[in-house]
């Protein structure tokens, strides 16, 4: 399928590895250039080179903690007028509901609700103008089903999931889609850190570990970040202009609900 979207430039923040990656690669693939974001330069740099080599797209990197203020005046500066924003940022630790005062609270608001927002406040404004746009903030499946043991990623990403319900509405009429797309467990650097986690504790083996946690999502086996890009694409396509405020839930069935 043509996606419609060749010649179209997109910001696609956290992405020399993972998810952001994927989505990074996917776009790429539909013909859009990219400006990418992550912290680590040397991953960032010969992840956009390999991505320049195989899809032949303008690749332009920022190296820079998105979740700062000086990271989003960066990522921000080098991606006025893009089309396509596609926000993304590490998640934060796990715990008990007791652990965490009120500076955790507000780095993982930054992190995980601020920053979007940021990225939008300033992007989208330029999307409005030129009667197009299209911006998939990856969240979690933590949304739908909150994890107990994710409070401080649970209450971050909530926060944002109602901001982008009025706001993608808001916007709706100039052309400009707005949605969230909601990974379940997928095959990235985060699952192996997770796995690493479950295996320490239980005193199993990290294969054993993964099994167990396979043996609970109805495909079987964890999502790729190629499967979780092309949905991006698709989000960030054409044919997704009839798609407005959706929580969009990757989780191969792990979650057992219909909405
Ligand atoms: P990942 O494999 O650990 O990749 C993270 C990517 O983001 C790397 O390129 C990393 O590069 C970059 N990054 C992290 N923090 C950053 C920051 N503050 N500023 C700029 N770049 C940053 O993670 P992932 O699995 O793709 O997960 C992406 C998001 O989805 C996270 O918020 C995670 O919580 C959420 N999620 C993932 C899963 C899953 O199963 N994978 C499930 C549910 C939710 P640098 O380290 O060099 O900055």
């Amino acid at each position: 399928m043509d996606l419609g979207i060749r010649g179209k430039r997109a910001l696609v923040c956290a992405s020399s590895k993972g998810l952001g990656r994927g989505c990074a690669e996917a776009l790429a693939e539909a013909g859009v250039d990219l400006v990418m974001n992550a912290r680590g330069q040397e991953a960032l740099e010969q992840a956009a080179q390999e991505i320049r080599d195989r899809f032949g797209v303008e690749v332009v990197t920022v190296a820079c903690d998105v979740t700062t203020p000086e990271g989003q005046k960066q990522v921000i500066d080098a991606a006025q007028g893009v089309d396509i924003l596609v926000t993304n940022a590490g998640g934060p630790p796990p715990g008990m509901w007791t652990d965490w005062n009120r500076e955790d609270f507000i780095r993982a608001l930054d992190a995980n609700m601020l920053t979007p927002i940021a990225l939008m406040k300033a992007l989208v404004p330029g999307m409005i103008d030129r009667g197009w746009g299209r911006v998939v903030n990856i969240t979690s499946q933590s949304v739908k089903s909150p994890i107990p043991a994710l409070g401080l990623s649970n209450s971050a990403r909530a926060g944002l999931t109602g901001y982008v319900a009025g706001t993608s509405r808001q916007v709706a009429p100039s052309g400009v889609n707005i949605n969230n797309l909601l990974p379940g467990i997928h095959d990235t650097d985060r699952a192996a850190s997770l796995d690493g986690g479950v295996s320490k504790k239980e005193g199993i083996s990290v294969e054993e570990a993964r099994a167990r946690r396979e043996a609970t999502i109805p495909t079987r086996r964890y999502g790729t970040a190629a499967e979780f890009g092309a949905t991006c694409a698709f989000m960030c396509s054409q044919h997704a202009g009839f798609m407005v405020g959706q929580n969009v839930l990757l989780d191969g069935g792990a979650g057992n609900q219909t909405m």
